[in-house]
């Protein structure tokens, strides 16, 4: 019998577990696909491609468009097959044996997890009540660790909480090594921390099509960085790893800056909808930047609510399970018409307690 890694042996996969419902708020994708227009310009461009020919390896074209929507050198953009390929380089290139990341706690499982697998040891610093970051716990983790790399989720999944460019500017400069800003949710929020992106800076922020962009399905993410970073990252990646229809659903979709910010102001405006539908009944509510909130029930069980919102076929992420997180439950910002689902459910649920149905994730 073959063995797996015995620093694999103890690790379980990421799930987020799927259940068939009416109106599903659980996975933080948009509630939009990409324009029509977009799906019509692509159809044409993939009728073109050249299938005997591999893609173009530094997916130029790519890069260039993203470089130019931030205003930066093309030589400081590396993309991937969603952020989650891009995390993984970073830690081929700078995490692996013998190296430490840090994370603060509770955040996004596929930093430590991503960073395990890379062979890395993962140390876990922890955010105040509030979730966020206080600069003591940022000193002590740094201090003692001097990690390798540094996770710093903003706006934070699943909490929504932003940090201040005061606290990232903190994080940075005590950080020993690199500092990675997961920022898959950043158009939500008031601020970023690309203005803080410099050629001599050990500092890199990660964003994906995933979420704005309405395009899960297409697998894209990227970092804007120094380009003596992206440069090692292009020797760590496999030759050839973004394919030529995923290359041109991203140039493509960069064409629709305005109608994808339309779409942010939307989704912030249901969001503070659904914040005050919240807070109107006995529950904390999470100030949130992204475009979902969390949440806690202050007079019955998370688990309950979860449950209950379920018997009305609104599904929303269950996090009260998770280390940090009792009773908590998270809801993605849909369309209109499924936020104001989710509030009668609520509204019905807190209310009124249904019977615990014994219905299981899964
Ligand atoms: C959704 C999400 C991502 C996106 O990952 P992709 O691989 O780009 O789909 C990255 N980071 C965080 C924190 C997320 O919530």
């Amino acid at each position: 019998m073959i063995s797996v890694r015995d620093d694999l042996r103890a690790l379980e996969g990421y799930h987020s577990p799927q259940v068939d419902v009416r109106v599903r708020l659980n996975t933080n994708e948009s509630p939009f696909p990409p324009p029509q227009e977009w799906a019509t310009e692509f159809a044409e461009a993939i009728a073109g491609i050249d299938w005997h020919r591999y893609p173009d390896r530094g997916a130029t074209t790519l890069r260039a468009a993203i470089a130019a929507l931030h205003g930066v050198n093309a030589a400081n953009v590396f993309a991937a097959n969603g952020s989650n390929e891009v995390l993984q380089t970073l830690l081929l290139a700078y995490g692996g044996p013998g190296r430490t990341v840090a994370t603060f706690e509770p955040t996004y499982q596929l930093h430590a997890q991503i960073a395990r697998i890379s062979g890395a040891t993962v140390v876990e610093g922890e955010r105040n009540a509030e979730f966020r970051l206080d600069p003591a716990e940022i000193q002590r983790v740094l201090g003692t660790y001097a990690p390798e790399v540094t996770f710093l989720c903003s706006p934070n999944n699943p909490t929504g909480v932003v940090e201040p460019a005061a606290v990232v500017m903190e994080l940075i400069e005590s950080a020993p090594g690199l500092v990675i800003i997961d920022e898959a949710y950043a158009q939500f929020s008031d601020w970023s921390a690309l203005e803080l992106v410099r050629e001599d800076r050990p500092m890199v922020v990660v964003r994906t099509f995933s979420k704005t962009w309405g395009m899960a399905a297409a697998r894209l993410g990227y970092l804007v960085g120094p380009s003596w970073l992206v440069a090692e990252l292009d020797k760590v990646v496999l030759p050839y790893h973004l394919d030529t229809a995923k290359q041109l659903a991203g140039t493509l979709a960069l064409r629709y800056v305005v109608a994808m910010d339309d779409r942010v102001r939307f989704i912030v405006a249901e969001r503070e909808r659904l914040a005050a539908g919240l807070a109107a009944h006995p529950i904390d509510v999470i100030p949130s930047g992204a475009n979902f909130i969390l949440f806690r029930p202050r007079q019955m069980a998370g688990r309950a609510l979860w449950e209950g919102l379920l018997a009305h076929s609104v599904l929303v992420r269950d996090c009260s399970g998770w280390p940090r997180l009792a009773d908590c439950l998270r809801v993605t910002v849909g369309t209109e018409e499924e936020n104001t689902a989710f509030l009668d459910a609520l509204a019905a649920v807190v209310s009124a307690p249904s019977p615990v149905l014994s219905i299981s994730e899964s």
